[in-house]
């Protein structure tokens, strides 16, 4: 066992557990699709998720034009006869065009992204012609086709360019664009509001007393939430007070799609969400098998969701991104993709007991084309830097035990933007 290992949980096993698929199916199963839409300048679109789909009403290019700067021809009237010698009659600019039909002897002047003449069929570029006798004179050999765009290549008339359920990126911002859209549908944000439980929970600004932690969990929740098309609503920290709970529920409750809780789920005696959630509300109380972030709370106040997530930061990372992101993604109508798993060689041994599926923080390299991975330290559920060191998970299977050096393991790498 390495020093990086060192298990504190004694008993892997729990019967009640559920595992993490059948926690998940259930919650995806229970969030409604959202019905509300809002129409919004194509800018303020970014990062929202389409509520239609976008189909283009125009081809592009819209009109067969130029990929060089060059001569437009028809490769027909290249022949031995005129020496490969064309006369140029006139320019065609980007947005001033030449709108003429080539005669027999005839070339065009293009530049990228000019019009040409419906019946050239290629593009030679400037570099490859010369001048002769007043003449421009071509290479002998010219493929047609090159160097030509032709209509509809890229986008084809009434194909759909951004389907329902897409979240909108940059590039669809560009393509949307190119189509003239100014306006697009989407889903409105989904309010989701999150508040800390707990007596030792002091807030940044204050000096701690002995027993107090600083209240991080409420900051990894905003920054997991503000990447999302919702709005984020913090409503601060409880004490581990019934009643002031329960007041804060209600409240919460108002007029939020989601309510998110870190702490207070577990089964420590001043835990009291579950009681006041079967007062006020419907829960589901679970264990999960999973490490780390075993208790997890879901249900619902009124007509919000409720999820109640463990008070360890990296279980509230790990549950935020396993359960209610993919919820979230739900009520937004998001087409969901299956995430990236790659195989790589782990540089270290594992300790694993089975029972519960595991995800450790680790480091993904490419060494010499293959992947290889090693954790990037303690892998306590309270260990923050392990987990700002990494850039993957290794997710473990349930069933696994020790994974030697040298093995190969599944690792889910961190999403980057594009
Ligand atoms: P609990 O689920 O309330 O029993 O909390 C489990 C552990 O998470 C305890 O060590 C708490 O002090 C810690 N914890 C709970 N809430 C937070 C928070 N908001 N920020 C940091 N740590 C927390
Ligand atoms: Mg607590």
């Amino acid at each position: 066992m390495t020093k990086f290992n060192k298990n504190t949980c004694i008993n892997e096993f729990d019967r009640s557990a559920i595992s993490v698929e059948k926690a998940l199916s259930m919650i995806v199963s229970t969030i409604k699709n959202s019905q509300k839409y809002e129409k919004m300048n194509l800018k303020n679109s970014l990062g929202r998720i389409a509520a239609e789909n976008i189909v283009s009403k125009i081809n592009i290019p819209t009109f067969k034009n130029s990929a060089m700067d060059g001569y437009a021809i028809n490769t027909k009237n290249l022949l031995l006869k005129n020496n490969f010698c064309l006369k140029e009659v006139g320019v065609s600019y980007a947005g001033k065009p030449y709108l003429k039909k080539l005669n027999k002897d005839e070339t065009v002047k293009v530049m990228t992204g000019a019009v040409i003449p419906k019946n050239a069929n290629a593009v030679i570029m400037k570099e490859m012609t010369r001048t002769l006798n007043g003449l421009i004179k071509f290479p002998e050999r010219i493929k047609a086709g090159q160097n030509v765009r032709y209509v509809g290549e890229d986008i084809k008339k009434l194909s759909t360019v951004i389907p329902k359920g897409k979240q909108i990126n940059f590039i669809d911002l560009g393509i949307m664009s190119s189509i003239g859209i100014q306006n697009i549908k989407v889903i409105k944000k989904p309010v989701v509001a999150f508040f800390s439980t707990g007596d030792e929970l002091t807030q940044v600004g204050k000096k701690l007393k002995e027993g107090q932690i600083y209240d991080s969990n409420r900051y990894l929740l905003h920054g997991l939430l503000s990447e999302l098309p919702v709005e984020v609503k913090d409503m601060g920290v409880v004490k581990d007070n019934k009643k002031k709970l329960k007041e804060k529920f209600l409240k919460a409750a108002m007029d939020s799609d989601f309510i998110i809780t870190t702490g207070g789920v577990s089964v420590g005696e001043a835990d009291y969400v579950k009681d006041i959630l079967d007062e006020i509300g419907r829960i589901n109380f679970w264990k999960i098998a999973i490490k780390p972030g075993r208790p997890l709370a879901f249900g619902n106040i009124k007509n919000s969701y409720f999820f109640g997530l463990p008070g360890n930061p990296v279980s509230t990372v790990i549950t935020f991104q396993l359960f209610v992101l993919p919820a979230i993604e739900k009520m937004l109508n998001k087409n969901i993709k299956n995430p990236l798993f790659i195989n790589a060689i782990t540089k270290s041994t594992i300790n694993k007991k089975k029972g519960r599926m595991e995800y450790q923080r680790a480091k993904l390299v490419k060494l010499k084309n293959k992947y290889f991975v090693e954790t990037t330290g303690m892998q306590g559920s309270n260990i923050l830097t392990s987990l700002a060191m990494a850039n993957c998970y290794i997710r473990l299977p349930a069933n696994t035990s020790k994974i030697k050096k040298g093995d190969n393991v599944e690792v889910l790498p961190f999403s980057n933007k594009f």
